[in-house]
């Protein structure tokens, strides 16, 4: 039986798919994004152990609150680092009933990654960035792998819920949401695109870990404008 690596759970989740849901953050990202929340999960050998069995028990608990919607999420760090945990994982919730989602961020793809796809009732996709200089500079990754993750995507006939984090100064312009949506339509079944707004509330744990913070003095995104580029995003 596989073994995951975790980072943390978080119960009661509303925010990382649809319904209420049990949020499993896996441990290890090839990425190091410039805004990334929790460099603690960078590490792959960091982590707790957990057993396929572990995941599904806690899982469980949250099922009164599911409802139609919910169910599990896997996030990360980046959760198609851990393939055959994976697999196992949602085949058992599946068995028991629990939808799962993936919460991935186009960083990383391997030739296990489509049975991953294949496995999820649905797609969370962060966009880093819509240029392959950008999703470099912001990732210091190819962009590469998240062609590969669309394509697999639309095979697999998933639905996704699309998610660009907006950075000031970066990508905060209209011109960008334009290209974004134009580089959208090769998704085939988007039902919902999120804008959320940077913040810099994760420098203190750069700070205590010993990382340079590279968006030092980035001022957080002003909500208004980011409902006003919100307001022009859409869906083909
Ligand atoms: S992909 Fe996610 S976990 Fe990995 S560095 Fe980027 S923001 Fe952090």
């Amino acid at each position: 039986m596989a073994i995951g690596r975790l980072h943390s759970v978080e119960t009661f989740g509303a925010l990382d798919g649809p319904g209420i849901r049990t949020v499993f953050f896996l441990q290890g990202c090839p990425a190091r994004c410039m805004y990334c929340h929790n460099p603690d999960t960078w590490n792959e050998d960091d982590g707790e152990q957990v057993t396929v069995g572990e995941v599904v028990s806690r899982a469980r608990r949250g099922r009164p609150y599911y409802g139609e919607n919910g169910g599990v999420t896997f996030s990360g760090g980046e959760p198609l680092l851990q393939a055959d945990f994976l697999i196992e994982a949602m085949d058992a919730l599946r068995r028991d009933g629990i939808a799962s989602a993936i919460d991935t961020s186009g960083t990383y793809f391997d030739d296990k990654s489509e049975d991953v796809i294949s496995h999820c009732d649905m797609v969370l996709l962060d966009i880093k960035h819509i240029d392959p200089s950008g999703f470099k500079e912001l990732t210091g990754r190819e962009q590469g792998t998240l062609r590969l993750l669309i394509d697999a995507i639309n095979r697999q006939e998933k639905p996704v819920w699309i998610r660009q984090v907006i950075v000031p100064g970066f990508n905060d312009d209209e011109e960008y949401i334009h290209e974004l949506n134009e580089f959208l339509t090769r998704i085939k079944d988007i039902r919902k695109i999120e804008l959320l707004g940077y913040h810099n509330m994760a420098e203190p744990k750069y700070d205590r870990l010993g990382i340079k913070y590279r968006l030092k003095g980035v001022k957080p995104m002003n909500s208004e404008s980011l409902e006003k580029l919100s307001d022009l995003t859409k869906i083909k």
